[in-house]
């Protein structure tokens, strides 16, 4: 394997759609959840040391490659059950699997990524995307699933949680954010950034990511489906959501001195997808729009003053 690019944020946040774009570029092989090859998706709530292992029995209970179920041939049960016994070399051998130059995964979370990678001080070899949604835009798509976590201050503790985890985990290789907000926005712009940023070969045919065939697992949805039932016009990846302003949620965002200090951390790192626009497409969720506005209302900054800081860390991430 040349490269590996490993996704990370947190959920509900576009690592899928993400991940099949770049899977649709040449030469990159894309496994989207890779933990769920080996992991028992019933008993999410377990632990990688758990014992689970895949049986001709309980194989209805794993997450199949999402192109072609249990018949896969890249990810059969016999290569699922050598790499549950024994990770060495994780990430090689599913770049050998699909025959690919540059593997992208999408486990999103550091404790998926050091189970998988078993290494210590997550001293990692691979390349990180960090995408993240503003925490409005994470509230709004958290609190209107059905998920465990019902409460938006624990909901946004985890949102927190995950994005500072992701922050501070050292990589050896490139390490870039990208909101997904500016992303949608402008992503023709978005992959031809990204694409420089990691070295891989742009082609803006890589946005169409339905027409390409991936043996991707997981993920929040399946594209095959998905493109059955919407056909190519209901595929194409559309400008970011337009969210109803919410006074609980932004009264607990603008009280969560934990997700604002995150928040600004990623906004200032964040790759600059127009160059021209100066940020100006900055993700903000209720009005008035605007970086200025942001920053003066949620966080009594000002944009000069977030310019300036914005320099001072460029590199301290
Ligand atoms: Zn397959």
């Amino acid at each position: 394997m040349k490269q590996h690019i490993f996704i990370g944020g947190s959920s509900f946040t576009g690592s899928t759609m993400m991940s099949l774009v770049l899977g649709s570029l040449p030469t990159i092989g894309n496994v989207n959840e890779s933990h769920w090859l080996i992991s028992n998706h019933a008993k999410s709530g377990a632990t990688f040391t758990d014992k689970f292992y895949i049986t001709n029995k309980n194989i209805d209970q794993f997450v199949h490659c999402q192109l072609c179920g249990d018949a896969c041939q890249y990810w059969s049960i016999d290569f699922r059950r050598a790499l549950q016994e024994d990770k060495n070399e994780y990430y090689q051998r599913l770049s050998n699997q699909l025959g690919c130059d540059v593997l992208v995964s999408a486990e999103k979370s550091i404790d998926n990524l050091s189970h998988l990678c078993e290494t210590k001080d997550h001293d990692f070899t691979c390349d990180m995307l960090i995408l993240f949604k503003d925490p409005w835009r994470f509230l709004h798509s958290w609190m209107g699933r059905s998920h465990k976590i019902q409460n938006p201050q624990k909901a946004l503790n985890f949102w927190a949680r995950s994005y500072e985890q992701l922050l501070n985990c050292k990589t050896i290789g490139r390490k870039h954010i990208l909101s997904l907000s500016e992303f949608q926005n402008q992503p023709e712009q978005g992959l031809q950034k990204i694409c420089a940023e990691f070295s891989l070969p742009y082609n803006r045919d890589a946005l169409q990511y339905w027409q390409t065939q991936q043996h991707y697992i997981g993920g929040n949805f399946n594209v095959y489906k998905r493109l059955k039932e919407k056909g190519t016009e209901g595929m194409a990846i559309r400008s970011a959501e337009k969210i109803q302003y919410n006074k609980e949620y932004d009264d607990i965002i603008r009280r969560h001195k934990w997700a604002q200090s995150v928040y600004n951390r990623l906004c200032q790192n964040r790759l600059i997808i127009d160059i021209n626009q100066h940020g100006a497409t900055l993700p903000n969720a209720f009005p008035p729009t605007g970086l200025q506005a942001l920053y003066t209302k949620a966080f009594g900054l000002s944009y000069c003053k977030a310019n300036k800081v914005k320099a001072s860390l460029k590199h301290k991430f």
